[in-house]
């Protein structure tokens, strides 16, 4: 049986939190691979993006360049936006037929979130949830699961190093000038210097 993880977010930028959370999604549950998926446009961030589809994809794939296990994918940029995530899940279980097993990994704030979601029922009847924690958070799934009956139960913890990193906090540092290096895989750093990404 195919056990595959997709990790979804805006990526703006991709950084070393990002990927901390899918190898330890990979070692934990087992999985084959993990597809990283980039939103054209995060529903709840319409007109927040800084860095444009093109360049999330680009520090996308430079960041899972060298690990055979992260596939990188365009997959909602080739959609008319938003990117809704019940449309990712139909598209990888088209794709995958019915015997693979699929972890949406998400973050402590994407799942507290989740039951607002567009087909949020349907998102966990194609999907299990890899839930990984934020430091010094930890999601409360009673109360998740009764926004979102069946949540619980499609839920996996994963547990793991955990890094202080935000996109947010990477763009104003950016912008201010401070070193964001160690923060964010060389080459992507190297890929925000070249276009001048978050710069103001
Ligand atoms: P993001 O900010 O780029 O983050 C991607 C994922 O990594 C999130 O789950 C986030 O969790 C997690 N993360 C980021 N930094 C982390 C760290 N240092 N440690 C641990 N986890 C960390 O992406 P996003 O904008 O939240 O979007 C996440 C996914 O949800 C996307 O695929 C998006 O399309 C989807 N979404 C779908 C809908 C919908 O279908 N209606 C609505 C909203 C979002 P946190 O949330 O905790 O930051």
């Amino acid at each position: 049986m195919q056990r595959i993880g997709i990790l979804g977010g805006t990526f703006d930028p991709i950084h070393y939190g990002h990927l901390v959370i899918a190898e330890e999604a990979r070692w934990t549950l087992g999985l084959a691979q993990i597809y990283v998926v980039p939103a054209a446009q995060q529903p709840f961030k319409q007109g927040q993006q800084r860095a444009n589809p093109a360049q999330r994809m680009e520090m996308v794939e430079r960041a899972c360049a060298g690990n055979s296990a992260l596939v990188p994918s365009d997959v909602e940029l080739r959609r008319t936006p938003p990117s809704y995530t019940i449309d990712t899940l139909q598209d990888f279980r088209n794709r995958l037929g019915d015997s693979a097993t699929i972890w949406f990994i998400v973050g402590g704030d994407a799942l507290e979130s989740l039951p607002h979601w567009h087909a949020a029922a349907e998102i966990i009847s194609l999907a299990r949830l890899a839930a990984v924690g934020r430091p010094g958070s930890a999601p409360d799934l009673t109360w998740l699961d009764a926004a979102l009956p069946g949540l619980a139960n499609s839920t996996d913890r994963v547990t793991g190093p955990q890094l202080d990193i935000s996109s947010t906090a990477l763009r104003r540092r950016v912008a201010a000038g401070q070193p964001i290096r160690y923060q964010v895989p060389e080459a992507v750093l190297t890929y925000i210097v070249e276009q001048r990404l978050y710069q103001t």
